[in-house]
């Protein structure tokens, strides 16, 4: 598969509606009402979904915790729950283009990152977990003479997972395939935008073998669907990724009800630190360059303030600019497509409005335009700003588009108190040949994440999550199964023996 017509045969494939995932079978919403997707390039609905109400949510929560309850899942062997993650993922892959370019219609992103990269991440993520399935130990204290002391792992129950549009299937898998593999019935309420794609995902999971009711789809606004699961008292652990603002309320919405446990993966404004002694200045330009364009800059993690030593800042300017626009924006199933369209137009024009606050507080463009491509395409080019401060909203706020702020250091005291002047705690990366250097920032930085002479990098195993506003708790890993267990002490008296 790699033209652009085969894609555009296989979006031209895609169901005209779809049904909400429950009980292994496709199910409409109770009131029977449906909403649209709509795709950003052709600017046209394409399919539609279920709009579920807060019964449709009392339903299916009912029946993750009746088949959490039967035990058809949560009380298998971690060997079998390992071989259906396992089957499913090889599924995944086998269905690859067709994920992908739901992905791609759902929500802009070029078809070949949504399937080499998005899809190919979901499988991978999937497969970790099923492999670890059968190999974690629970514990048991030494040194007790008369008693057996056990410390073990179960499963919480019901976990609901909210996830956002931006990388639909990925982080819907980061949440789903660790809470599954735990044991844990899980009901997934997808940005309503991007639900089609998570719809197969699911569908995909029967023929792996996952037993009916374990996971269900529930589509619908997050303001119905998205708090009708915050405030459910059935529900053990609610894990969200997504924004600041919803994250933040999703803890109110817990305290009103059961105190659940609430995972918060929430927005970034990561700094790229980028000194005079980086081991080599071009993959350092390159690098800067997809960190704030890569998905068109929709990215929780995208550097989207650059700060760069004055020794180099011109020629890394210069860098980045020539770069930028040598980068194709257009169509999504167009293979050769760098940056697709933004992923709706309120998305388009909230961009245009915070490139435009920029040039209103006296920053300069150095590449961009605070105007759209093509405004019916919601395509926008990346912009690079320079002369900014940090008091700039530009500066200050996550914007979620191909926008970047650059501006000089002079030493790295200054880098770092640049790097930590922000309300997020999300990410950073930091350039430099100096190791004890590299130790100091990476002390230094307050952030979750924070990659050295790279961006973006990790594996299955690493820890992925933010401190201050960008959230709390991990994904990924064996980090990510403390909020879907529950740690139990048994203390087993053993009794003198008199004898
Ligand atoms: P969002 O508006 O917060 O939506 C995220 C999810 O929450 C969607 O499923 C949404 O449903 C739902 N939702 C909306 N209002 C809700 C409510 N009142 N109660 C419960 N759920 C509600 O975020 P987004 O625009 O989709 O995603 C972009 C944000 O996610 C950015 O801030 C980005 O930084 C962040 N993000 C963080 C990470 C990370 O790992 N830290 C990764 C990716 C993205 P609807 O779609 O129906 O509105």
């Amino acid at each position: 598969m790699s033209d652009a017509t085969t894609w555009r045969d296989l979006a031209a494939a895609i169901p005209s509606s779809h049904g909400m995932w429950g009980r292994g079978a496709w199910a409409e919403a109770a009131g029977g009402h449906t909403l649209a997707l709509h795709d950003p390039w052709t600017d046209s609905d394409f399919t539609t979904v279920p709009a579920a109400a807060s019964d449709d949510v009392d339903r299916v929560v009912a029946d993750a915790g009746a088949t959490f309850a039967a035990g058809s899942w949560s009380r298998v062997s971690p060997a079998e729950r390992g071989r259906v993650l396992i089957a499913w993922a090889g599924l995944i892959e086998v269905h690859a283009d067709e994920l992908a370019v739901l992905v791609s219609r759902e929500m802009g992103k070029p078809v070949r990152d949504a399937r080499d990269i998005e899809v190919a991440s979901t499988a991978k993520t999937l497969r970790w977990y099923g492999e670890l399935a059968d190999k974690l130990m629970d514990s048991s204290p030494r040194g007790l003479p008369d008693a057996l002391a056990l410390v073990t792992r179960e499963p919480v129950g019901v976990v609901a997972a909210i996830t956002p549009w931006n990388f639909p299937l990925s982080l819907a898998m980061l949440k789903i395939a660790p809470a599954l593999m735990a044991g844990n019935s899980v009901v997934l309420k997808p940005a309503l935008q991007t639900s089609a794609s998570s719809l197969r995902l699911a569908e995909l999971s029967r023929e792996a073998g996952l037993p009916d009711g374990v996971l269900s789809v529930v589509t619908g606004r997050g303001s119905t669907v998205g708090t009708a699961l915050a405030r459910h008292s059935a529900v053990s652990c609610l894990t969200f990724t997504g924004s600041t603002e919803v994250g933040l309320g999703l803890l109110a919405d817990s305290a009103a009800s059961n105190g659940k446990t609430v995972s918060l993966e929430l927005g970034g404004k990561s700094p790229n630190i980028v000194f005079a002694d980086a081991p080599d200045l071009e993959k350092a330009i390159d690098t800067a360059v997809w960190a704030f364009t890569f998905n068109s800059g929709q990215m929780c993690t995208a550097g989207t303030r650059l700060y760069v030593e004055r020794a180099v800042y011109d020629d890394v300017l210069a860098g980045i600019c020539d770069r930028v626009a040598r980068l194709t924006v257009g169509d999504p199933l167009d293979p050769a497509t760098d940056l697709g369209p933004l992923s709706s137009r309120s998305q388009c024009a909230t961009v245009l409005e915070y490139i435009d606050s920029g040039l209103r507080a006296g920053a300069r463009l150095a590449a961009g335009s605070a105007d759209a491509l093509d405004p019916d395409r919601s395509t926008v080019a990346p912009a690079v700003f320079t002369d900014v401060r940090a008091d700039m909203q530009i500066v200050r706020e996550e914007i979620f588009g191909p926008v970047v702020a650059v501006a000089p250091f002079d030493d790295e005291a200054q880098a770092l108190s640049m790097a930590n002047e922000t309300d997020f705690g999300l990410a950073a990366s930091v350039w430099t040949s100096d190791v004890s250097r590299i130790h100091r920032m990476s002390r230094g930085i307050e952030a979750g994440n924070v990659w050295v002479n790279s961006y973006e990098e990790g594996v299955p195993s690493t820890p992925f999550g933010g401190r201050k506003l960008s959230g709390n708790g991990a994904d990924k890993g064996v980090y990510a199964l403390d909020k879907y267990t529950h740690l139990k002490h048994t203390w087993i008296a053993l009794g003198r023996n008199h004898a």
